[in-house]
């Protein structure tokens, strides 16, 4: 049973905002959509083991990337499974061409085009989160089941190479679920009653903070290099004038009732995760408060503060509420 999806993190979609927020000639574009790249790279691979695991019986608990505390820090875990008899973590990877994984553990190497290039171990990150895991069990004074830990490469262009002994956490895709399901099998204890999963769940759920980067900070770019304006759904320019009861495009003619909810999320994820009546008529193009507030109130936002000098904040589901479209 799926409990927590997979989605976009709020880092993907905090630098998606901010590269359709600057002009297509602004200096940092291309380094920013380099990194889309890269995030959306590993977002595609989390995604693909949806499927198989969507199959496996209701006995476990699934999470897709949870992001827990570690003292002032946080992990994050790609897939998280919970029986009542042990923990499964999943790291994903999808890295194309060639990979190779020394006996010692401290690199991983990818060859592409005959150029080597180093990244970070996936099987230390994993025994890492063994012990953040286990850290994060005993806090919550939760008994900590035995900890299976598997490497799935998810692009079908990789060749995976190494000993035995190295490649011993690494499992194909296609294997997954038998591998699971067979380390569930060496252990006959429950260690968990069908309520204390419920009561984990609750808790995993409660310390996943999503990690909301401040990217203009990141890339240096004043918020002044930021197209304000609402985007036309269908031509994606900023045109998009205020009618009578909708938005219209200048260029094409679309019309939407509801363009205003993405420059709404664009500014959460950009510039700060509050605004103001005025803050918004500024960003959107409009002179009347009142229609401001009528705009405001059709997205449901919560908010401190009367009429006049109310402000607005993301709902406590601001990672998945930020993935929807424009139009709803
Ligand atoms: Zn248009």
């Amino acid at each position: 049973m799926i409990i927590k999806t997979v989605t976009k993190s709020l880092d993907l979609l905090a630098h998606e905002a901010l590269a359709r927020r600057l002009p297509n000639n602004h200096p940092e574009k291309p380094k920013i959509e380099q990194k889309i790249l890269s995030m959306r790279s590993g977002y595609r691979g989390e995604k693909s083991l949806v499927y198989p695991l969507r199959n496996l019986t209701d006995k476990y608990l699934i999470f897709f990337g949870l992001r827990l505390p570690d003292g002032e820090y946080h992990f994050q875990i790609d897939s998280f499974l919970l029986s009542t008899k042990v923990i499964h973590l999943v790291e994903v990877k999808n890295h194309s061409e060639e990979i190779y994984l020394p006996d010692n553990f401290n690199q991983m190497i990818q060859t592409y085009k005959h150029t080597a290039r180093r990244y970070p171990d996936p099987r230390l990150q994993i025994l890492s989160h063994e012990e953040l895991i286990t850290n994060f069990l005993t806090q919550n004074k939760l008994a900590c089941p035995p900890i299976n830990k598997i490497i799935v490469f998810t692009n079908p262009n990789v060749i995976v190479k190494g000993s035995l002994q190295a490649l011993k956490m690494v499992c194909p895709p296609e294997e997954l679920t038998a591998r699971i399901d067979a380390f569930e099998e060496r252990f006959r204890t429950d260690f968990f009653q069908p309520r204390d999963l419920k009561k984990i769940s609750r808790k995993l759920l409660k310390a996943h903070s999503p990690h909301s980067p401040d990217v203009l900070n990141l890339f240096k770019i004043p918020p002044v290099h930021l197209i304000n304006g609402v985007r036309c759904p269908a031509c994606l320019s900023y045109a998009m004038c205020r009618g009578h009861g909708w938005w219209e495009c200048r260029f094409c003619g679309c019309k939407s009732k509801n363009a205003h909810l993405e420059t709404v999320i664009d500014y959460f994820l950009i510039v700060k995760p509050c605004i103001t009546n005025q803050e918004f008529r500024k960003l959107v193009g409009i002179s009347c408060p009142k229609l401001a507030t009528n705009l405001l109130a059709r997205l449901k936002l919560p908010f401190i503060g009367d009429k006049k000098g109310r402000t607005y904040y993301p709902p406590h589901d601001f990672e998945i509420w930020a993935q929807q479209e424009s139009e709803f």
